[in-house]
């Protein structure tokens, strides 16, 4: 017999609420009941499920009677008490069985999702209607309504995993770039966003009309204290489900909307990627429940409605969509020249040499924390930016620079207690004998610099240098970076005093393997080297691990190796800590650390001003002194400016303070395992290798011949781009997609990115 049957909500009626009359069971997930009484008057009795808590109901009622309040000529679902008082009866059946059940006035009209085609006017009056109720509900404040659930708009990444579980490749596709767009457009500013208690769930079952006015509002059981945009997007969420009506009828709802509580551009802004949002818990909460209840139709009433509505708005992008809804209300921010016309004058201004990333480039116009927006408010994860280290435009940095800025800009000609402060904080991260900076404004200014200091202290000039590194673009960087004059358009190695030893590749090369002897192996080589060239050798120069030289991490051993026979030669050791310096190793602050080995000159760029121009040199007292004792003089007219210190301190304080480096270390290796446990399925990849946030993947055709999958590689790298994924490729063969993402690439990110390769690779 069922336990909610029609004889014991008759009883309870009876017994709570004195009333009694015909019981007619609706539709719907809920256990709702109609009771019209003897007088022909309607209520809507609800059954509470065990999981429905008191507080709950409470707030429900709470919210309803603000409402209702507010005499705003909606109609409501008034709770009508108990005999006793109470707004929810709890009644024992004879059974034993307790039912808890609330008793509403009953709301006429028809549902929104039945009513027929929209009438005109019926899209601005819901806009208005909805805003209305917001501003009733703004005046209740319970402590109830601080909760979340599983349709809480501000909380819809908690289904994202779900994706995997829809089986159709396309659609798992168009529901991971949903997710996309909500978790970097909308998550990110939804708590700077006037927050109010809420309906949220103004679907079109919920929204009653009659004569094409909207008439009611039902169910309040949603509520929560939320963003007060989220409203408005629920409901056009479900607007929008109807096919006939698009954006610029959602504009309507927008404009009636506007005209009650006026929206805010940042609210206008996230008002499309909360709509996906939307859409994206139907889908997820459905794929979920089929596992649970295939044939519980009212569970998936939205569900295939709302794939459509993502299929129809996949080809929309966010600023066309945020246009269309804005249409009436004044909003329109220009972003400068249209893409097309940006190509062409650059065509003419700047050098073909620079080439663009992507066959389809990109406008960029925004960045923050780990995503990059285009012109068309499209977001992109960003797995290849290693310069804006500590997230895009971190607002800590920012500040930090404007400050100064306003304040003085100078050089270091004078004194002043930044450069004093911010060298004595970068050489507190370093192993003591690294005592002394120089600061420029480029990667490739450091590592000329490195080598002048290292001429001045040996008085010598031969170089060794690691095959398919790249250390910087001046004429003597090219000329000692195989990456470039064995590269396109170079010619060989031009200057006799310049030795390339091999890559400590693992993978690859003469001494491929993982321990302490191919390392050992490796460095043996330079030793070798050493003993060819003519003359004595000034130096060794290399990254701590090789970035362009395809996301090499040298096996142990390598460094204390080649170093020992390098400084046995008389030479000095300078690493070049521009990529992978910072804190990205992960394990260690300085990636050279991992290899416990004390370099004689360490080189910094990229990160260390978040993207300010500046660079960094730290030497040993001993080789700064041989450099002063020339007497020449060394000044850089922008190098260590007050300015620039102040955004170096900043970037420090941010890494410390956010834990970037033990982060780095967890979020790096989720990313490993995730894409090594790919390796199973997808025969391409062949090596995934990597520490902290500095990862590579190496593509291969065959992993027995190691025949590199150069074309896969560029197609999967320009198939992550369409969806919303920035990678590159490097190394000799480029075929190894290169990951250097700010470091504040969150577990979400990292899952997407493995969710997103095994799609692209699988075909
Ligand atoms: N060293 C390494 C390892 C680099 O990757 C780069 C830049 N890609 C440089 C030096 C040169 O830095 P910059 O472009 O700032 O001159």
């Amino acid at each position: 017999m069922n336990l909610r049957s029609d004889n014991h909500v008759a009883a309870l009626l009876a017994a709570e609420f004195g009333l009694s009359g015909a019981i007619e069971r609706l539709d719907g997930e809920n256990d709702n009941f109609r009771v019209t009484d003897e007088d022909g008057a309607t209520h809507v009795l609800k059954l509470a499920d065990d999981s429905l808590s008191s507080d709950v109901i409470m707030l429900e009622c709470l919210a309803t009677e603000a409402a209702i309040a507010g005499n705003t000529g909606i109609e409501l679902p008034r709770f009508v008490r108990t005999t006793s008082g109470a707004i929810e009866a709890v009644h024992r059946t004879d059974g034993g069985t307790v039912l808890r059940g609330r008793l509403l006035e009953f709301v006429g009209g028809t549902p929104w999702c039945e009513s027929g085609a929209v009438r005109s006017g019926q899209l601005r009056d819901l806009g208005r209607k909805l805003a209305q109720l917001d501003s009733c509900l703004a005046t209740i404040d319970p402590p109830q309504a601080r909760r979340t659930h599983r349709w809480d708009l501000t909380a819809v990444q908690q289904h994202r995993s779900k994706i995997a579980l829809v089986e159709d490749r396309e659609r798992r596709r168009l529901l991971e770039d949903c997710y996309h767009l909500y978790c970097a457009c909308a998550l990110p500013v939804l708590q700077t966003l006037p927050h109010s208690v809420i309906h949220q769930d103004l679907s079109d079952e919920n929204i009653m009309v009659v004569d094409g006015r909207v008439s009611g509002f039902l169910d309040f059981g949603d509520c929560l204290y939320g963003p007060v945009v989220c409203e408005l997007a629920v409901t056009l969420a479900y607007v929008l489900l109807d096919e006939t009506l698009a954006l610029k009828d959602g504009a309507e709802v927008v404009a009636g909307c506007h005209e009650v509580r006026a929206l805010s551009s940042a609210e206008l802004e996230v008002l499309f990627p909360l709509i996906c949002g939307r859409w994206s818990n139907t889908v997820c909460v459905a794929a979920e429940r089929r596992g649970v209840d295939p044939d519980r139709d009212a569970w998936y009433v939205h569900e295939e409605r709302a794939w459509k509505a993502i299929e129809r708005y996949a080809s929309v992008s966010p600023e066309d969509a945020r246009r269309a809804l804005e249409q009436h209300i004044d909003n329109t921010e220009a972003h400068g020249a249209t893409f097309k016309e940006l190509v062409e004058t650059r065509a003419g201004r700047i050098s073909d040499a620079l080439s663009l990333s992507y066959h389809e480039p990109l406008k960029i116009v925004r960045g923050s924390n780990q995503y990059l927006y285009d012109w068309k408010g499209r977001p992109f994860l960003d797995l290849v930016n290693n310069v804006c280290h500590v997230g895009h435009c971190h607002p800590h940095v920012v500040a930090a620079g404007q400050k100064q800025m306003a304040k003085l800009n100078t050089n270091t000609r004078y004194l002043y207690d930044g450069l004093t402060d911010y060298a004595q904080r970068l050489c507190a991260t370093l192993p003591s004998e690294l005592e002394v900076c120089f600061f420029v404004n480029s990667g490739s200014e450091a590592n000329e610099l490195a080598l002048r200091l290292a001429r001045a202290h040996t008085g010598r000039k031969d170089l060794l240098v690691v095959d398919g590194a790249y250390h910087g673009h001046t004429t003597t960087l090219t000329e000692i970076s195989p990456y470039k004059f064995m590269g396109s358009g170079g010619t060989g190695r031009a200057e006799p005093w310049v030795h390339v030893v091999p890559m400590p590749d693992g993978y690859r090369g003469p001494h491929k393997g993982h321990g302490r002897e191919t390392g050992v192996a490796y460095g043996d080589e330079v030793l070798r080297v050493i003993e060819r060239a003519e003359r004595p050798i000034c130096g060794f120069i290399t990254e701590s691990f090789l970035s362009c030289g395809g996301q090499i991490i040298p096996p142990e051993g390598y460094l204390e190796t080649a170093f020992a026979h390098v400084h046995n030669a008389g030479g000095v050791c300078i690493v070049d800590e521009v990529q992978v310096g910072f804190g990205r190793a992960g394990t260690h602050f300085w990636a050279f650390e991992q290899q416990n080995v004390v370099p004689d000159i360490v080189v910094m760029g990229k990160p260390i001003g978040n993207g300010h121009p500046m660079a960094a040199v730290v030497t040993t007292l001993a080789i700064a002194d041989s450099f002063a004792d020339i007497g020449m003089e060394f000044f850089s007219t922008f190098g260590g400016n007050p300015v620039s210190c102040a955004i170096g301190m900043a970037v420090l304080d941010v890494i410390e303070n956010e834990g970037l480096q033990q982060h780095a270390l967890e979020v790096g290796t989720r990313l490993l395992d995730g894409v090594r446990q790919l390796m199973g399925r997808q025969s391409l990849i062949g090596d995934v290798r990597g520490t902290g946030l500095f990862i590579g993947i190496e593509l291969v055709r065959d992993r027995e011949t190691l025949e590199p999958a150069d074309t896969e590689a560029e197609q999967l790298i320009n198939g992550l781009r369409q969806r919303g994924v920035l990678t590159s490729t490097d190394g000799p063969f480029h075929n190894v997609i290169k990951i250097k993402p700010p470091m504040v690439l969150t577990a979400d990110d990292v899952d997407m990115f493995v969710r997103c390769i095994d799609d692209e690779l699988t075909h």
